[in-house]
């Protein structure tokens, strides 16, 4: 993912050495594509689920090898989690070996009983739920439901905090959930939400493509930082952006408020598994010609070691990528998500980057 994460109040917030060798420590999970939403920008397509999705015990048997392998994370989404009737089955068997989880849902499956179960049986620790914007009708446009669904979503998202999770709201930056931005954070400030999170859009799935991918996204969100810093409580801003540390807005930014790198640890201390098994380097790029293999046949730890795309993510210089940037050690060489969507390949250049813009932009001038 492409976020900018705003704390509201202080959780466990860690600065990391990007490009330092790393075990792998956390798997994300798409546990299927079934969705009772069906929201115009969801990177997985969510909506049918497939016939070959993983089963009970397959997914249970996958969790005890990737904890064996020294997994302590998941972070599982879909489509919609709790469209998987064994889902809380799962969590209870994940908890009991001393799995912990965190779950990315939309919310209009839960209830106060599944949440007391969750956190009377599990180790859920936190809840991140879709609500980017607060104008009923919009919110119904955006995730194809009815618009009172607002509502009662942000009624669990009360109980979700009395239950004692963390409690993040999300976010999918578009044209029209922009302006709202600011609404959201005094929501989340009023209501005492911890996180709230804005997600770049990345060219995959369900996109609606309503931005070019090398937009500057961080210079459109200048007003809502701005806004955040002027609210009465806040605490740090932590960016999942690689490059985010050279754009000067961020730089100007981190004059007035803490600001945590937390950059991209795709296929560097984590992969992905898609509900059918297949096994890719990023959460928002489930395409069959990058899989990396599928744990249903593979050995998932194998796999991290030894494929040429987790390879490629912890030492980009070796295989050209930003070739003549000195920040690619602490950068990483951008997002390739963001890369392959702008020059088709997966080693090329993430053109969003405001250091490689300012490389061309003096080209052009010397030319
Ligand atoms: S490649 Fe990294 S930065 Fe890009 S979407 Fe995936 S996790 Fe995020
Ligand atoms: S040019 Fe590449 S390595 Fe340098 S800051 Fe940009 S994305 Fe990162």
């Amino acid at each position: 993912m492409l976020d900018v994460k705003f704390k509201l109040t202080p959780s466990h917030t860690t600065e990391r050495v990007w490009m330092e060798p790393s075990p792998l420590r956390t798997l994300f999970w798409n546990s299927t594509y079934a969705c009772n939403f069906n929201c115009g920008v969801c990177f997985t397509n969510g909506g049918v689920p497939f016939t070959d999705e993983l089963s009970t015990s397959e997914a249970m048997d996958t969790f005890k090898k990737a904890h064996d392998a020294g997994v302590r994370k998941i972070i599982i989404s879909g489509g919609e989690p709790f469209m998987r009737e064994d889902l809380i089955e799962i969590l209870a068997y994940m908890g009991s070996i001393g799995l912990e989880a965190r779950i990315a849902s939309n919310g209009s499956l839960l209830t106060d009983d599944i949440l007391r179960r969750l956190r009377d049986e599990t180790l859920v620790k936190s809840f991140q739920i879709s609500v980017d914007t607060i104008q009923p009708e919009l919110y119904g446009e955006f995730h194809g439901v009815l618009p009172d669904r607002l509502a009662s979503v942000l009624n669990i998202i009360e109980s979700i905090k009395k239950h004692g999770f963390h409690t993040t709201v999300s976010s999918r930056l578009t044209p029209h959930t922009l302006p709202g931005i600011p609404d959201l954070m005094d929501r989340a400030s009023m209501e005492g939400w911890a996180t709230f999170t804005v997600h770049f859009p990345l060219h995959t799935g369900r996109s609606n493509y309503a931005f070019d991918q090398d937009t500057d996204f961080i210079s459109l969100l200048r007003p809502a930082f701005d806004h955040f810093l002027a609210l009465p409580k806040q605490w740090v801003i932590e960016m999942f952006i690689p490059w985010a540390r050279y754009h000067p807005v961020v730089r100007h930014l981190e004059k007035r408020i803490r600001v945590v790198h937390a950059g991209c640890r795709a296929g560097r201390d984590r992969v992905t598994i898609n509900p059918c098994g297949d096994i890719s380097f990023c959460v928002c790029f489930d395409l069959p010609e990058f899989y990396l293999g599928n744990v249903r046949q593979d050995n998932l730890e194998d796999i991290f070691k030894d494929s040429k795309t987790c390879d490629m993510m912890r030492h980009p210089e070796k295989y050209g990528i930003c070739a003549d940037c000195a920040n690619v050690q602490t950068c990483g060489g951008g997002c390739r998500v963001a890369a392959y969507s702008i020059t088709g390949r997966l080693d090329g250049q993430d053109e969003s980057c405001p250091v490689y813009k300012l490389q061309v932009k003096d080209e052009k001038k010397g030319a």
